[in-house]
Order: C-alpha cells, then structure tokens, then sequence
C-alpha cells in the first residue's frame, strides 16, 4: 500500500455535496483538495463493470487532465433479490425514470415481481486514488440493510428513504444525518483509505 504525502490532490467529481464531503476528510490531513469542476475537467464515460472500475476511470481521468494526484469514488444500491441490481446504474434508474421516488417505485415493484421478495440489500462505496505515475489504490466500503416500503423520511438522498441499515429501526431518510454519516459504505471506505494511505500521519 503506498502512502500519501502530496500536498494537494483533485477530487474528481463534479458534485457539490461529494466535493464538500471529501474535502472536510481531506483538510484535516494537512491535504488542500481541489475539485474537477474548479479546474475545468471533463467527465469520463463510467462504462466499468464494477464500482471500482468507475471510480479509476473517474481518478484516472482526473490524473491525466491535471498532473495530479486524483481521488475518486463511485457508489450505489446492490439489491439482492434483483440480482446486485441496480448495482452501478444506480444513478441511471433515477435518470431514466425521472428521479428518485420513481428509482425506488421501480425496486419495490421489481421485487414484488420475484418469487422470494429478498429484501436485503447493500449499499457500497468504492474509492479510487491515483498518483501521476499511474499507481492506484482502491478501497470498498458497504453497509447492510433491508428496504422497507412506503418509502419513509425526507432526509438523505437517492435510496435513502427505502432502506432501514441492519442494528436500526429508521430508514437513512429518517436518521440523525451525523448517525448516517458514521454508519455509511462511504464512512467505511473512507476509513480504509485513512488507514491504508494517510495512517501515523
Ligand atoms: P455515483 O455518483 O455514480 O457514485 O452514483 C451514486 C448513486 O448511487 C446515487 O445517485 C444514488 O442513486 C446511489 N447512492 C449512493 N450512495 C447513496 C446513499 O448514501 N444513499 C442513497 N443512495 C445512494
């Protein structure tokens, strides 16, 4: 595992609330993160397989546009009576069917449809850092839980509303955001790249 000792790397992601998130990660390291959006990069097709795989697509891209360090992440909703669906189109089914509320609709109805009705689930974070010489490190976070339907909560965003993580009672739509926070596939990844890149720092 290679340790992290730049003094600044570009987050490659061009939404606000990813960006926000992993600059107040980053920061305390002593890490100045700049955005790909501040620099002007283009997005990438996320045409990987896996979530790992998008994620270095993402990084990679970032990297090559900039000469620096990039850190990127993909996550999403593995539902498992669907097969993992929908897995890494997780952010597609809501484009294409016109937003969240009708993601989720499509997941309950999906899984009515099957024999079984599984309801449990994951959600999974993948982190991508790559230096300018290439090298990557990936780290995957999950948390475990069952969708629940309705729906309940306002909170959160994309599937949060549908999915109750095991150990409580709330969906992630009804939770202390900071519970969320410290619970989530993205805290879990989170802290497996502090641990493998930024340890005893
Ligand atoms: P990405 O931006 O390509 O990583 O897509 C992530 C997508 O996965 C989001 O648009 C949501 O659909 C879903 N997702 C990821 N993390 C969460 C979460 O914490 N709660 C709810 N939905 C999530």
């Amino acid at each position: 595992m290679r340790r992290f000792t730049d003094p600044k790397l570009v987050v490659a992601s061009h939404n606000l609330g990813k960006i926000q998130e992993l600059q107040d990660l980053l920061v305390p390291l002593g890490v100045a993160a700049i955005s790909a959006a501040e620099l002007g990069l283009g997005e990438p097709v996320e045409d990987g397989e896996t979530f790992a795989a998008n994620a270095r697509i993402k990084a990679i891209a970032a990297m090559e546009s900039s000469d620096l360090p990039a850190l990127a992440d993909d996550s999403g909703l593995v539902v498992h009576g669907l097969g993992g669906a929908p897995g890494i189109l997780s952010a597609r089914w809501a484009r294409a069917a016109g937003g969240f509320d009708a993601a989720m609709a499509r997941v309950e109805a999906e899984l009515n449809a099957t024999e079984a009705n599984d309801r449990s689930a994951h959600f999974v974070a993948a982190l991508a850092l790559v230096w300018p010489d290439g090298h990557v490190e990936n780290f995957e976070g999950r948390v475990d839980g069952i969708l629940v339907w309705p729906s309940r909560g306002a909170g959160g965003f994309g599937y949060d509303p549908m999915f109750v993580p095991d150990g409580y009672e709330q969906t992630f739509g009804q939770m202390d955001p900071g519970i969320k926070y410290a619970i989530s596939h993205r805290a879990d990844a989170f802290r497996k790249l502090i641990d493998g890149c930024f340890g005893d720092q």
